[in-house]
């Protein structure tokens, strides 16, 4: 049965997403999920649907109630947005659209590692190019002709972000498509929404992260409204099911919340930031919710395993093109003040 199956699949090792203990005594800094809950909206419009007829009938397709308040807010025609069930669904749906067989997909590295299995997946070729030491694109940029070319932004893992000027230049060398993924964009100080429709730009955008609704499943692209005429046909109609937009479009529709979380993540970000540089941490500026730290002497995957067994989970990494670091994710307040003690305590350890 198995060797039926198309030789790509057999080849590729599959994408490996981050643990998820069932034990909840464990704090996770490393899936960069949100410590405080969505909005109090969601939960009320979540409410009142299970509570009508809705679960009976199937879903708007469309998603037009998400589209139209997502429009207003982010100032985009909603015919230019597309609904996804998260946004690893919309990178899905942007590969299969845009990538042939045999084709070529392109990201910078250390990125997200989503992006070459997609390219499996399609039967393309996967090619990266390594940021500079600084965290900023080569230029010019060594790659033509790319059918489509991941850029996330902020970028994971080191949290770090390239500014509007960089990316205009970016995505004015590239032949193909662009696909800005900016599922941290709500920790950042900028946007690329502006890129769109002007350029070969799509972005992405994610709830799992600065909405808390990693657990719902619920993403969107942006792009001009002809091509996503074309992507709504790659899409499955009921990507998004009934939930899933109520939630979303409750979160989104309650701003003054997300910029209160947004504030007190920010807040963690930066005495997290500085409380690891202390303890002798080499620690990226990020404009993310998780910041990318590593150290010229000490064991980081020991590290990694000596938090795990206090029950503090965060993300191990290596990198042939950077070495390997220790990814964080912000957590409140009380978990980033567990993880700061723990490794100090870890360390007294290590240097005795
Ligand atoms: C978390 C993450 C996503 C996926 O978000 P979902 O909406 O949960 O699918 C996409 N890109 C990057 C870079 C991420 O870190």
């Amino acid at each position: 049965m198995e060797s039926f199956i198309r030789a790509n699949i057999r080849a590729m090792a599959g994408y490996t997403p981050g643990e998820q203990p069932r034990d909840d005594a464990f704090i996770k800094l490393n899936t960069n999920e949100n410590p405080y809950p969505p909005s109090p909206r969601v939960f009320e419009a979540v409410r009142a649907v299970l509570t009508g007829d809705r679960l009976r009938k199937y879903p708007d397709p469309a998603g037009t109630e998400f589209r139209r308040a997502a429009g207003r807010i982010l100032g985009v025609d909603p015919d230019a947005i597309l609904i996804g069930n998260g946004s690893d669904d919309i990178l899905t749906i942007v590969t299969r659209a845009f990538v042939p067989e045999g084709g070529l997909v392109v990201s910078p590295t250390p990125s997200y590692l989503l992006y070459r299995t997609l390219a499996e997946i399609q039967g393309a070729r996967f090619q990266t190019v390594p940021f500079t030491p600084d965290w900023q694109l080569p230029s010019p940029w060594p790659i033509r002709g790319a059918h489509l070319t991941f850029l996330p932004n902020p970028n994971s893992p080191s949290g770090t972000a390239v500014d509007l000027p960089a990316l205009e230049r970016f995505a004015d060398q590239l032949e193909g498509p662009l696909v800005l993924d900016e599922a941290y964009v709500d920790f950042a100080e900028d946007n690329g929404l502006s890129l769109v429709g002007r350029k070969n730009v799509v972005v992405t955008r994610s709830f799992s992260k600065s909405y808390a609704l990693a657990g719902v499943r619920f993403g969107f692209a942006v792009a001009d409204p002809a091509t996503v005429r074309q992507l709504l046909k790659v899409k499955d109609s009921y990507n998004c099911d009934v939930l899933s937009l109520t939630a979303a479009t409750a979160a989104i529709e309650d701003q003054d919340y997300l910029g209160q979380t947004r504030a007190r993540i920010l807040a963690t970000r930066r005495r997290m930031t500085d409380a690891l540089a202390a303890l002798g941490f080499v620690v990226c500026a990020s404009q993310a919710n998780f910041v990318w730290c590593r150290h010229l002497h000490w064991d980081l995957k020991a590290i990694y395993a000596e938090l795990k067994k206090r029950r503090i989970l965060v993300r191990y990494m290596v990198y042939d093109s950077h070495g390997d670091g220790l990814r964080i994710s912000v957590g409140s307040d009380g978990e980033v003040d567990r993880l700061l003690e723990e490794l100090a305590g870890i360390l007294r350890d290590v240097r005795e």
